[in-house]
């Protein structure tokens, strides 16, 4: 694990944290800043910086971790939804380099937004555009 990452060293005990779940291979914390009551990570204990670094077998088992514990979380803290997301490398505002998925839980009236305010200005796309997107995306998956 590299030395300095915050998450090793919470997953090691290195670095005290509000642990809510863990298992052989993830661990879930609430965060230390949060966003709302119950904000919570879901880590592979393993370090991968991106979702794209992460193993197959890893990522399905942070995604069943997030599945399971999102509703948990939103009825532990009385929420009437959450957002379930991952900022995925620096660019998409990934400030921790080690994969995790954030639980956001949120409240009728709570004055945030859907995850459609998290991107820049829109791209006014064509229709041949969009095709050729589509294209590469799918020649790739
Ligand atoms: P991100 O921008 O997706 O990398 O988010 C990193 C998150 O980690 C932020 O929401 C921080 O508040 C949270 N965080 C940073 N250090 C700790 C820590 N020691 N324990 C729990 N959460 C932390
Ligand atoms: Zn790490």
């Amino acid at each position: 694990m590299p030395e300095d990452c915050i998450f090793c060293q919470i997953v090691d005990g290195e670095i005290p944290s509000r642990s809510v779940y863990e298992d052989e291979d993830v661990m879930a914390f609430l965060d230390a800043n949060p966003l709302a009551p119950g904000h919570t990570l879901v880590i592979p204990k393993d370090h991968h910086e991106t979702l794209g670094d992460l193993p197959e077998d890893a990522g399905a088992q942070v995604f069943e971790t997030l599945h399971r514990l999102a509703p948990e979380i939103e009825a532990a803290v009385d929420a009437d939804g959450s957002n379930v997301a991952f900022n995925n490398g620096e660019a998409a505002g990934q400030e921790v380099p080690h994969v995790h998925g954030h639980v956001i839980p949120r409240f009728e009236g709570d004055g945030g937004a859907p995850i459609h305010a998290i991107a820049g200005d829109r791209p006014d796309l064509s229709d041949e555009e969009l095709d050729d997107i589509a294209d590469a995306v799918a020649g790739r998956t």
